[in-house]
């Protein structure tokens, strides 16, 4: 049959148990997350466009070409937002945060919109989950953020990821490179993509994460930005490199790790994996210590990184790894005749009074076909009740996954699920 009504291109439906896995993954990653000390931050999902134009930069592919926006009734340039960091330090400079509370771990979760072509692991709407520390300027906080997105992927079991750690530098070392940057591409601008030849002139450093082949090409063999970086720059990046190698986190240098936002300062870094194809960046991040003061506080250094969702899923299957979908339903209450119904309803409202996940099967089938709806949703017991059992005042406690039955009473039944 033809739907009448068909989801927006580049959303997703995500039913049971797809939605259940995509929770439970959610929910083990805040688990680490709060482990290191981050509390949950909640920012609206519409934002007003300048913000982000302002803060990821005019001339990059987000705000140039991906930027879910429209004219509100009011005639208010507004967008979804396209990433979480600008919403973050928004809500920091204007709540005042910054003038009572120095140092914060704030984490995020939601959903984000880029509007784009959709393919695979680039969707239209995707799901985040970020951290930012703001307030301080040390490279440990570096390292340990970095850290931290390495026990998020493995605790669920990711293991075949590359760590690209680059850094490009504060502003006058940006300065410094991008003449570098002007001077070695010299004559070649003219090969490169239309959008690098306009760029070149107002922000050269977007060449590094153009996808023209040509332009890749061509940037491989550019001056690297860690050979640029001014003395302090140089000792951050050196501390946070031993203090990874002391965490025992493997990571591999990159000299173009630009990332495609303006607003970094110092380490960038990227965990890519390894079985994705061209969108493999799963978890990403870095330092971007003028954001702050760009948005309109006072000066607040700062870092922190954002994970795609559905590409930690994709990295989980493609793995062949498993996610369970934490089903809570336990126990799956059966009667045998129309005469057992009632005593099943009020068996079924029992044990969920008890704490203890339960269901029942309405469409008044026979046995058989109650079973079948029990091990539909993977319940871990039947409970059954017939004629002899309401008699004894007992129940048969079916396992689903050995077959096995034993008669018991309801206070026994109740004890098997005790924790
Ligand atoms: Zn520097
Ligand atoms: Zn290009």
């Amino acid at each position: 049959m033809m739907a009448k009504y068909t989801r927006l291109r580049g959303t997703t439906d995500f039913i049971p148990p797809q939605s259940e896995i995509l929770r439970n993954t959610e929910e083990k990653i805040i688990k680490t997350i709060k482990n290191f000390g981050f509390r949950e931050i909640i920012t609206p999902i519409l934002e007003r466009k300048s913000l982000f134009t302002r803060s990821i930069g005019e001339t990059t592919d987000i705000v140039e070409k991906e930027m879910f926006s429209f004219k509100d009734k009011g005639g208010r340039e507004v967008v979804l937002r396209p990433e979480g960091t600008a919403p973050v330090v928004r809500a920091y400079v204007e709540e005042g945060i910054y003038g009572r509370q120095k140092f914060v771990r704030y984490f995020y979760r939601g959903s984000f919109f880029r509007y784009e072509k959709p393919q695979a692991g680039r969707e239209r709407e995707f799901r985040q989950i970020g951290v930012e520390v703001l307030g301080a300027r040390n490279p440990y906080l570096d390292a340990e953020i970095i850290y931290l997105g390495d026990k998020i992927l493995r605790k669920l079991a990711i293991t075949d990821f590359t760590l690209e750690l680059g850094s490009v530098g504060c502003l006058p070392d940006r300065e410094k490179f991008v003449g570098k940057l002007k001077a070695a591409l010299g004559n070649s601008i003219d090969s490169l993509c239309n959008d690098c030849r306009r760029r070149t002139e107002q922000n050269p450093l977007r060449i590094f994460d153009c996808k023209v082949e040509e332009c890749r090409k061509l940037a491989e063999n550019l001056p690297s930005l860690l050979d640029n970086l001014c003395n302090d720059c140089k000792n951050h990046l050196q501390k946070v490199e031993n203090t990874l190698k002391e965490l025992q986190v493997p990571y591999h240098l990159h000299p173009h790790l630009v990332r495609g936002l303006d607003y970094y300062t110092g380490i960038t870094f990227e965990f890519q994996h390894n079985l994705l194809g061209a969108q493999n960046t799963i978890l990403a991040g870095g330092r971007y210590d003028n954001l702050v003061e760009e948005i309109g506080g006072t000066y607040t250094p700062a870092c922190g990184f954002a994970l795609g969702l559905e590409r930690i899923l994709m990295a989980i299957k493609a793995e062949g790894k498993k996610i369970s979908d934490g089903n809570e339903v336990q126990a799956f209450v059966c009667y045998v005749s129309e005469r057992e119904f009632l005593p099943a309803f009020h068996l079924t409202q029992e044990l969920r009074e008890k704490g203890i996940a339960s269901d029942l099967d309405y469409s008044g089938k026979n046995l058989k076909h109650q079973l079948k709806s029990a091990n539909r949703v993977e319940a871990k017991y039947s409970l059954i009740l017939g004629e002899d059992e309401i008699k004894k005042g007992k129940v048969l406690l079916k396992n689903m996954d050995t077959g096995e039955q034993k008669l018991l009473s309801k206070e026994e039944v109740i004890g098997i699920f005790k924790p």
